[in-house]
């Protein structure tokens, strides 16, 4: 199938690789591999809308390469900040603007007050565990921003733009280099950062700084050694070390642990470390049948569902928390097989395989939601996770929240709530229709309109709830 779309061109620079399939480590390795580039450069010249994706991301870059080396350096922060919601109006309580390049001043959308970054932020109370200043927020936002743009940056370069994309890619990469092992590892446990939040802060900064790295290690005049060994010992190896590789066996699961079992495969990668690779997919020596309580993906791909394919954490917002992610690491190892079958064989790698065990807990999965979703595939969470679905869901989320004590969702689930809107959908089961009946208009005829969509009842298994422990912990910041 790839000789169809593969031209002259690029069979050359595939010939001229190091052979695909041997035992060493070939780079790019992880999300963005040597065939997502080629798949990327063939949709670009034959498919509008991937050009206008990468034209999009291409305007997105511009103000990061027009900014001087000495200006990059004053703006990125010197100590951990906290998360990105801090940045919200003192007087009226919405989301202040983010701009990346005013560490000074932030001004609200709904009230047009400027606000003083240095000002404490009311979005969280004093002594709690986030509470900072609007700069804290900001720079938050600061550090994710700053993190996508490199890995941007690296991959325009890697599909053609010229050498200054990747210099200023490498700029960052070195910054970060420079102050991240100087940081104090907050935290405990699995609850652990050095630059923003735990959970899922910390890891996108990581997850988009490792793909860049792959993208522009091997350009020439980047990097000396020293800055190779800076970056891959004192950047990636000790934030995965510190944060991300501490889980023990039994320790609490969270619905960011496939993402942070990511993070730890793909610095592996770049460390050119298997053991790693290893450690996150639960393969080798860290096989379920050697260390049974280790979380890998091989454990939660056999623990994190339950029987009707529903995520243990209960509510539609965590069974989506878990799935994306779940099925990029699926993705993952898929692609690390192909790249390097030497180094990871696809019988353990390669989840997507219909004969894999692994495939069928995804398949049931991703059953699951697409047995909820509306016809164009959107679904409106409850939980605690906003619009992000799609913007069209998040009234009816609003709703579902207004009427709900937070956290209530998972006895829903349970159908230890009695509650007679959902008995007036007419449908049977704990858990059908419950999203669908809990908002009074709008969306609740789409009980009857899509009930072709919800789950049977029938099929509802459960496994007992998790300990509240377990509950509490995957709660985000
Ligand atoms: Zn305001």
């Amino acid at each position: 199938m790839m000789m169809k779309w593969m031209t002259p061109g690029m069979l050359l620079t595939m010939l001229a690789s190091p052979a695909l399939g041997a035992s060493t480590w070939v780079h790019p390795a992880g999300l963005i591999d040597r065939a997502t580039l080629a798949d990327v450069r063939h949709k670009r010249e034959t498919q509008p809308w991937a050009a206008d994706v990468l034209a999009s991301k291409d305007r997105a870059v511009q103000p990061w390469l027009e900014l001087s080396l000495v200006r990059l350096e004053a703006m990125m922060p010197t100590k951990r900040t906290r998360v990105y919601w801090l940045l919200q109006c003192p007087a009226c309580r919405q989301s202040l603007l983010f701009d990346a390049f005013n560490n000074r001043q932030a001004t609200c959308p709904h009230c047009e007050k400027s606000h003083n970054l240095k000002e404490i932020s009311t979005a969280a109370p004093p002594g709690a565990p986030y509470a900072g200043t609007l700069y804290d927020g900001w720079a938050c936002f600061y550090l994710q921003a700053c993190a996508r743009i490199a890995r941007d940056l690296a991959l325009l370069h890697a599909l053609g733009a010229e050498q200054a994309y990747a210099e200023r890619a490498a700029d960052i990469l070195k910054l970060f280099a420079q102050r991240t092992k100087g940081l104090p590892v907050a935290g405990s446990g699995s609850f652990r950062m050095i630059w923003t939040y735990a959970y899922e802060g910390d890891c996108h900064v990581l997850l988009s700084l490792v793909a860049a790295y792959e993208l522009v290690r091997e350009v020439e005049g980047l990097f000396s050694a020293e800055e190779h060994r800076a970056i891959q010992q004192d950047l990636l190896r000790h934030w995965v070390d510190s944060v991300f590789r501490t889980e023990t066996d039994q320790s609490q699961r969270h619905n960011n642990t496939y993402t942070n079992l990511t993070a730890v495969a793909l610095v592996g990668c770049a460390l050119e470390d298997a053991d790693y690779v290893d450690w996150a997919f639960g393969q080798r020596r860290y096989a379920m049948s050697v260390r049974p309580g280790h979380r890998s993906l091989a454990w939660l791909g056999a623990n994190n569902y339950r029987k009707d394919g529903a995520f243990w954490g209960l509510c539609t917002a965590y069974h989506l928390y878990a799935l994306g992610p779940h099925c990029r690491a699926m993705l993952l190892g898929t692609k690390l097989s192909r790249q390097m079958p030497g180094l990871f064989p696809p019988e353990l790698y390669d989840a997507m395989d219909p004969a894999n065990p692994r495939a069928r807990t995804a398949r049931r999965a991703i059953t699951w939601f697409t047995a909820l979703s509306l016809p164009d595939m959107t679904m409106a969470p409850f939980g605690d996770m906003g619009g992000r679905v799609s913007l069209a869901s998040y009234p009816l989320r609003n709703a579902w929240r207004r009427s709900t004590p937070n956290g209530q969702c998972r006895s829903w689930r349970d159908g230890n709530v009695a509650d007679p809107r959902r008995r007036s959908c007419g449908l049977r089961g704990p858990q059908a229709g419950s999203h669908f009946a809990s908002h009074p208009g709008g969306a609740a005829g789409a009980a009857g309109k899509y009930s072709r969509h919800l789950p049977r009842a029938e099929s509802v298994q459960s496994d007992g709830p998790p300990s509240g422990a377990e509950f509490a912990v995957r709660r985000g910041p």
